[in-house]
């Protein structure tokens, strides 16, 4: 049987009475868009991670721009991100003219390397032709970045912080969520990431009403807010009709706020699930392979990939595909290697493990439903593949 690279079905399996039955009560009282289970859901996804407020939104893309569109950036301002990471970190960033600043990575995590990011941001101040405005740090593969030493150099500079954890949504340092350190932590919502609906989806969460607030303005169009109202004597009338601020049109739609409300009330089980996996995966591939997933003491990861290190990575894919064993590689060319990135400036000297590590990363088949005879499978395709 082939096997899958991301097993949804099984998920499905699982849970299947429960969301046909979210899915047709919601078809049955009709609100579908910010219906009572986008509130209800907002208010399960504060109390999973000890976020004060989750303001939901159209897919996790979005929910990055929001938070930067909150804060008022433009032209002349920097965003220092990673640019070993999918897209959308980056591309947030010149939607409001501003200019990512790429940072590398740390060689055994591939998260932001702290020490990169303050190099990086003492260069732009000297430089003095962009502004230090924010950090977009990035909980890759499901690890969390280092929130203590990102967090104490954000403080340092006076920069806020995004946690942009649409891979690692769930994950802990030392038991504390993002939240803990970021002045926002954003994630996705798409099938494939841990916790993933049936379609696109996103969410930002805070611990401050005022950005809240903001946040929930900006998703609907820049409707007024309660503060608006209240200061323009608007009462009486329609607040999506009322617009102080230019917004967007980013929500979660009622339906997948109702099929998420079923997937992350297994969603904790799902973590350990995944970690008996990884565990499983790192005692019987080290030694076998350049290396194994390194999680720091004190760190959960949620485990969105299982991302081993190979030489020959191309033979090596080609091997596993005549053993019918799905792979991928995240990312093949990082951000700064990409056409409409290149002008944008990197850290001083330039990005050396994360031109090291795109070439080597392969990321094997990873989900909570992986049974222990598929893993068998995999393992031994591995290990004869790198042979
Ligand atoms: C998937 C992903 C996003 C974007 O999420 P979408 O819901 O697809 O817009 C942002 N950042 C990272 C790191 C991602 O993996």
């Amino acid at each position: 049987m082939a096997i899958a690279f991301i097993d949804l079905q099984a998920q499905r399996a699982r849970i299947k009475d429960r969301l046909d039955e979210a899915v047709a009560r919601v078809m049955e009282h009709g609100r579908f868009i910010l219906g009572p289970e986008v509130t209800a859901f907002e208010k399960e996804m504060s109390a999973f991670s000890g976020a004060a407020l989750t303001c939901s939104c159209g897919n996790g893309t979005d929910a990055l721009a929001l938070p930067l569109m909150a804060w008022g950036l433009r032209p002349g301002d920097a965003v220092f991100c990673p640019s070993f990471t999918f897209t959308a970190t980056a591309e947030v960033v010149p939607w409001l003219g501003a200019s990512p600043v790429f940072i590398d990575i740390d060689p055994r995590t591939y998260n932001m390397d702290p020490a990169s990011l303050e190099a990086a941001i003492e260069e732009v101040v000297s430089k003095g032709e962009l502004r230090p405005k924010a950090v977009i740090a990035v909980d890759l593969f499901g690890q969390p970045a280092d929130y203590p030493r990102i967090k104490e150099i954000c403080d340092r500079f006076g920069l806020k912080l995004i946690a942009d954890s649409a891979q690692g949504f769930g994950c802990t340092i030392e038991g504390k969520h993002p939240i803990e350190w970021a002045d926002v932590v954003t994630t996705s919502f798409f099938p494939a990431k841990p916790l993933g609906c049936y379609g696109d989806g996103g969410a930002i969460q805070t611990n401050d009403p005022e950005m809240w607030a903001l946040l929930d303005s900006l998703r609907i169009h820049g409707k007024a807010t309660e503060e608006d109202m209240a200061a323009a004597n608007y009462r009486g009338h329609e607040a999506k009709y009322l617009n102080p601020r230019i917004g967007m049109n980013s929500r979660l739609d009622t339906i997948q706020a109702a099929i998420l409300l079923e997937k992350l009330a297994i969603f904790a089980d799902e973590i350990e699930m995944r970690e008996k996996v990884a565990r499983r995966y790192n005692e019987l591939l080290e030694g076998h392979v350049s290396a194994v997933p390194f999680v720091g003491d004190g760190y959960q990861s949620v485990w969105a990939q299982y991302t081993i290190e190979v030489e020959n990575r191309e033979t090596v894919q080609e091997r596993l595909r005549e053993h019918e064993v799905p792979t991928a590689v995240y990312y093949p060319v990082p951000m700064h290697d990409q056409g409409p990135y290149k002008r944008f400036p990197s850290a001083p000297g330039g990005l050396p493990v994360t031109n090291e590590k795109k070439a080597k990363v392969l990321s094997l088949p990873m989900h909570p439903y992986l049974d222990e005879e598929t893993q068998d499978r995999i393992v031994d395709a591995v290990r004869s593949a790198v042979d």
